[in-house]
């Protein structure tokens, strides 16, 4: 019997792609590494790992009970609800805090003598606080924090608003992005644990264990 047997589990991983025009979009660096890290070794650990991917190009974890590809922030939150209920969920997807207003449905054109363009944004939903606050919120919520300044008070506030268990903070201007090691600070309401700099897979295997204590 493997540690997290009998549990289901949902990880948002990568940068989602907000749509501009058919040819154009926003995004981020995110690789998605970490993500598919965890949701390996939560499956590894015996859980039904549905992995809930936006737009990741690396090999995908081995032992998926299901993967969902998505594209935009909207359709990884629909494909979150439309998976729960579920015991543990992991959102380590970097998500596009804002998406294109009116999607232009052909190229965007430049213009002779236009010098500057607006493209006007409005807020995504926060997926990690709308499945926090759910009525089926799963048992234990895991969220992430990628900050360059005050990571701690940062995550702190975080935990709160997103009614998370645990927020993993990192500083991301320590060279982290796409990389194979990550350093973490995990959050908790009465405790905060700083991990030393470790490869992506034992941060991983470190939130294996907070999941299981
Ligand atoms: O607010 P911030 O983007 O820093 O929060 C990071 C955490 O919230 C990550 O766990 C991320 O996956 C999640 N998030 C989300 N939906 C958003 C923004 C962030 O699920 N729209």
């Amino acid at each position: 019997m493997k540690k997290l047997s009998g549990k289901k589990a949902i990880v948002t991983v990568g940068p989602t792609i907000e749509r501009i025009d058919p040819v154009r979009y926003i995004s981020n660096f995110s690789s998605g590494k970490q993500g598919y890290a965890i949701a390996g070794a939560l499956a590894d650990n015996g859980a039904e790992v549905i992995l809930i991917a936006a737009n990741v190009k690396l090999d995908e974890p081995k032992n998926m009970a299901k993967i969902v590809r998505v594209e935009s922030a909207a359709e990884m939150l629909s494909a979150c609800e439309e998976n729960l209920p579920c015991d543990i969920a992991v959102f380590s997807a970097a998500v596009c805090d804002f998406r294109v207003e009116n999607i232009s449905a052909q190229k965007i054109k430049k213009k002779p003598g236009e010098d500057r363009m607006t493209i006007s944004l409005v807020k995504n939903p926060d997926i990690l606080a709308t499945i926090g606050n759910h009525k089926n919120r799963p048992g234990l919520v895991i969220g992430f924090a990628a900050e360059t300044e005050n990571l701690i008070d940062n995550a702190k506030a975080k935990l709160v608003n997103k009614n998370c268990d645990f927020i993993l903070a990192n500083d991301i201007s320590k060279n982290v992005f796409g990389q194979d090691e990550n350093q973490m600070v995990c959050v908790s309401r009465n405790h905060i644990e700083e991990w030393p700099r470790m490869s992506k897979n034992m941060v991983a295997e470190r939130i294996v264990e907070i999941i299981f204590k």
